[in-house]
C-alpha cells in the first residue's frame, strides 16, 4: 500500500479556532531580479550595513561552543544593557527578537478574552500575537497626519484591557508621538492596564518632542519599554530584544519566556554592539540623514509625507497602493504595500534611495 504524505493534510486534526480568523505573516519578498539593474529589498526596515567586524569576530569565536546550550538567564548581556541604561538588571527581560518578548508580554498579562488595544495601521505582528493568546485585538484607527489618536486610545480601555501597545516611531507611518501627549495619555489609563512603548527605531528618532521612555517608565509601575537589536543594531538575523519592566512585570516576562529563546551567537553579538554603539551610531546617523533627504525631495515633489522619525518612509497611497509597489518592482526596488492604505520604503544604501525618489516622482506625474 502507497501512503500519499498530502492526503491527510487537511484531516480530521482539530486545530484553535483562533487560527482561522489569523492571516498568514506576509514576509518581505527578495527584490525582483531584472538584467542591467541592481535590485533592493526594501520591504522589511533591515540595516543596510553588513555587521561590524568586531561583532563577527566574537559571533566566529562563540560559533566554536555551539553543541552547547545559551546561558538560559542571558546573564552577560542583561548586565550589559544594565549597565548602558542605568537600571536594575532585575528590570530586564529579553527574548528572541522584540517580537519573542511582545509575545511574552501579551501571555502574561492576558487570559481568554482580555483585550489588547492598539492603533491601526500598526505592526503586523500585534494583531498576531494577540489572537494567538486567546485575548482580543482592540484596533483604533490613526488620526490624520498617520499618528496616534491617544485620546480614541484611552477611550477604548475597557474592564477587559489588559495591555496597551503604543508604537513610537510607528510601523509603517514613521511618526511617533510627542512627549506631553503621551503623558496626557498615561494619565487615562488605569494603573492596572500595562502600556507598553513600542521603541523599536528609537535610535532613529530626531524629533525634540519624543518622550523619554525610560524616564516614562521609571516614573510608572505599568510602563514598558520594549527594544530590539534588528534595526539600528543591525542584527536582525540573529534575533535578541529587550523589554525594561518593573520587577513583578519583568519577572512575570522571564516565567513567560520560552526556555533558552535568545541563542548564545545572538547574546555575544548584542553584547559586542552595545559595545561598538559609537561605530554604529555613525552609520545610524547616515541614514537618519538619507531619510531626511528622501522626504525632502518627495515633497519637492509634491507627496504628503508626514513627518518620519525611524529608517523607512511612508507613502499614504489608498486605491493607488497595489500600483506603486508595482511600479517600484518594475524598477527593481521591492516596497512593503499595505492593502489599501500605503506602502512603506525600507531607507537603504544611497543609489536605492536615489531610485526611490525617481520612481516616486514618476509615479506622482502620471498618477
Ligand atoms: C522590527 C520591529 C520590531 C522588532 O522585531 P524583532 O523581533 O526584534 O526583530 C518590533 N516592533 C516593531 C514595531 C518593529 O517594526
Amino acid at each position: 500500500m502507497t501512503v500519499d504524505p498530502g492526503a491527510h493534510a487537511a484531516g480530521p486534526v482539530r486545530l484553535r479556532t483562533a487560527l482561522g480568523s489569523l492571516p498568514a505573516y506576509t514576509p518581505g519578498r527578495p527584490a525582483t531580479l531584472r538584467d542591467g539593474l541592481v535590485a533592493y529589498k526594501i520591504s522589511s526596515n533591515e540595516n543596510p550595513f553588513p555587521p561590524l567586524p568586531s561583532v563577527l569576530d566574537v559571533v566566529r569565536d562563540a560559533a566554536a561552543g555551539l553543541n552547547r546550550y545559551p546561558d538560559m538567564a542571558v546573564t552577560a548581556l542583561t548586565e550589559a544593557l544594565a549597565a548602558r541604561l542605568g537600571v536594575p538588571a532585575a528590570r530586564i527581560s529579553t527574548g528572541p527578537g522584540s517580537v519573542g518578548v511582545l509575545d511574552q508580554l501579551v501571555r502574561a498579562t492576558c487570559d481568554d478574552g482580555d483585550e489588547v488595544v492598539f492603533a491601526w495601521r500598526s505592526f503586523e505582528a500585534y494583531p498576531i500575537l494577540t489572537t494567538l493568546a486567546g485575548a482580543v485585538p482592540v484596533m483604533v484607527p490613526l488620526a490624520p497626519g498617520a499618528r496616534h489618536d491617544l485620546d480614541a486610545m484611552a477611550d477604548a480601555v475597557t474592564e477587559r484591557t489588559r495591555l496597551v501597545l503604543v508604537c513610537t516611531p510607528n510601523n509603517p507611518t514613521g511618526t511617533s508621538v510627542g512627549a506631553a501627549e503621551l503623558d496626557a495619555f498615561l494619565d487615562r489609563v488605569p494603573p492596572h492596564v500595562l502600556v507598553v512603548i513600542d521603541e523599536a527605531y528609537l535610535e532613529f528618532v530626531d524629533a525634540p518632542d519624543a518622550p523619554d521612555a525610560l524616564a516614562v517608565h521609571a516614573a510608572r509601575p505599568n510602563v514598558v519599554v520594549l527594544r530590539t537589536f534588528s534595526k539600528a543594531y543591525g542584527l536582525a538575523g540573529l534575533r535578541v530584544g529587550y523589554a525594561v519592566a518593573h520587577e513583578p512585570v519583568a519577572e512575570a516576562l522571564r516565567k513567560a519566556a520560552l526556555p533558552f529563546g535568545v541563542g548564545s551567537l545572538a547574546q555575544v553579538a548584542a553584547v559586542a554592539s552595545l559595545d561598538a554603539f559609537d561605530e554604529l551610531d555613525v552609520r545610524v546617523k547616515e541614514i537618519v540623514a538619507e531619510r531626511e533627504r528622501v522626504v525632502a525631495a518627495l515633497r519637492e515633489q509634491g507627496w504628503d509625507i508626514p513627518d518620519q522619525q525611524a529608517n523607512f518612509v511612508w507613502f499614504d497611497l489608498g486605491e493607488d497602493t497595489a500600483a506603486f509597489a508595482q511600479a517600484c518592482d518594475a524598477e527593481g526596488l521591492t516596497v512593503r504595500p499595505y492593502l489599501t492604505d500605503g506602502v512603506r520604503a525600507t531607507i537603504a544604501e544611497p543609489e536605492a534611495n536615489d531610485r526611490l525618489v525617481e520612481v516616486a516622482g514618476r509615479f506622482l506625474a502620471s498618477r
